[in-house]
């Protein structure tokens, strides 16, 4: 019920935040012909008004939605924030093509604008803009051929997204007439206070909160070669303060930081341990770059800085018969954190885990996956993606054949809800095989481990 009241809050101030300028533009400017403009060109002019108002508020929507919003992520979950953030960048740039083809069209002398040198500053400013936001839409694209560093391209993308926001205000600023019109002024400044507003949350307050947010490690339980577990308890500021435990729902994510600097790195991982722990959090982490190989050279009372719970993966948020998780590798990591929650409360509801994992040595937690067998009405298959010969389990890709052998039959199945979480291809590959089953859509919910 709160969530549907959230999602419908934040639909509403999404519509408004895209719809407002738009709407209100044609009452202040009612198409008219100037001297010597034929109606034609003016209702060229009018539209191009339009569209690029549309995609400034559209820009306000894609630079808000990244912005951590606690009640966002928990709402649309992060892959459905990022996946909006992307459509709406998308939808920016072509937006602003579309501005630009009708601006021309409307007076073609306006080619002259393109000359930098000579062009007013309205011009240049929107020169700028457009620019910054094609650099920042073919650096996303490239991302992974160019092979930057995760963090060079995130810095990247924030100063090109903050450049064509900056731009895009001083490109109406410079129009004058937008901003003579009172009622057109006060909208674009809400708009400018709420944005603003925004990435002080993101960039101010957040770091501060978070510095107020310092957990100690208190062990590093090695789980294979290469994952461990990093158990983590609040730091105690103070006797009177107390502790500041982690409240969370089974399957939600934190970001991480081993400095309180506004510019430390700061990774996502999911919360594996049980929601009703206590004081401990526990992120289980497959340490395959700089910073989770840092994460490992943690030693116990060293401190980490803890900004979350984040998002929607979770068995919390919805009514079920069942619970059907497929992950891949360490993508069992909220899978651990529902069964594990799910055992405290004594659960009797019939789930069912995949578990898929490149060799015998990946598969994570296989004992006490047993164990929670003993305390819930469990069914677990593990599939190889190379299996040693004397595997006995399954193999090979995950199939209709698999799932159907696993899940009760079609009426039945169709009121489970599924989860899955791992590497983008494999959450694909998956995706294609439930959609092959008619599994329906909003039982569906997903968790990619990587957020490009
Ligand atoms: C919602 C979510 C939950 C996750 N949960 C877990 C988990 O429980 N356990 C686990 O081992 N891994 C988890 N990951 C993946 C983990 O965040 C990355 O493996 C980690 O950030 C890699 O950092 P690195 O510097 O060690 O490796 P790198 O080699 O630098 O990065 C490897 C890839 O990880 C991604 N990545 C790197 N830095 C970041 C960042 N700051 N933010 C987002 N993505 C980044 C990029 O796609 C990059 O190409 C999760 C990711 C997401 C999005």
């Amino acid at each position: 019920m709160r969530r549907q009241l959230e999602r419908t809050l934040w639909a509403t101030v999404f519509l408004a935040v895209l719809l407002a300028p738009v709407l209100l533009a044609p009452l202040l400017h009612g198409p008219r012909t100037r001297n010597g403009s034929s109606l034609t060109s003016e209702l060229l002019s009018e539209l191009s008004v339009g569209i690029g108002l549309l995609a400034t508020s559209m820009l306000v929507c894609a630079v808000a939605l990244p912005s951590r919003l606690r009640t966002l992520t928990r709402t649309l979950g992060i892959d459905g924030v990022l996946g909006i953030h992307r459509f709406v960048g998308l939808a920016v740039i072509l937006l602003v093509g579309l501005h630009i083809v009708l601006v021309v069209a409307a007076h073609p002398a306006n080619m002259a604008l393109f000359d930098v040198l000579h062009a007013p500053n309205r011009a240049r400013t929107a020169l700028g803009a457009t620019v910054a936001l094609g650099a920042l839409v073919a650096l996303t694209v490239l991302r992974r051929r160019l092979r930057h560093r995760y963090e060079v391209w995130r810095w990247v993308h924030v100063a090109l997204a903050g450049t064509a926001l900056v731009l895009s205000g001083l490109h109406i600023w410079l129009l004058h007439h937008l901003v003579r019109d009172a009622a057109m002024l006060a909208l674009l400044a809400v708009l400018a206070v709420g944005v603003l507003g925004v990435l002080a949350y993101r960039w101010l307050w957040l770091p501060v909160l978070g510095a107020r947010r310092e957990y100690v490690v208190r062990e590093i339980r090695p789980e294979t070669s290469t994952v461990s577990t990093l158990v983590l308890e609040p730091r105690r500021h103070g006797a009177r303060r107390g502790y500041r435990t982690l409240e969370f729902a089974p399957g939600q994510f934190a970001w991480l930081r081993l400095n309180p600097s506004v510019r430390a790195q700061e990774h996502p991982f999911t919360i594996a341990s049980s929601a009703h722990l206590g004081l401990w959090t526990e992120f289980t982490i497959r340490h395959s770059g700089d910073f989770t190989r840092e994460l490992r050279l943690l030693r116990p009372g060293s401190s980490v800085w803890v900004d979350g719970p984040h998002g929607a993966f979770t068995l919390d948020l919805r009514r079920t018969t069942g619970l059907v998780m497929i992950a891949g590798g360490v993508g069992i990591t909220p899978m651990m954190s529902m069964l594990r929650t799910l055992a405290h409360r004594r659960d009797r509801r019939p789930h069912r885990l995949l578990v898929i994992a490149r060799t015998v040595e990946d598969l994570l937690f296989r004992p006490e996956i047993r164990q929670l067998q003993q305390r819930l009405d469990l069914t677990v298959v593990e599939l190889l993606r190379q299996p040693p010969p004397s595997w006995s389990g399954a193999s090979g890709t995950v199939d209709e054949d698999l799932l159907t052998a696993l899940l009760p039959g079609k009426f039945r199945r169709n009121q489970l809800d599924y989860y899955l979480c791992g590497p983008p291809a494999l959450v694909t590959d998956v995706l294609t095989v439930l959609d092959g089953m008619d599994i329906p859509q909003p039982r569906i919910h997903t968790e990619q481990f990587d957020l490009v």
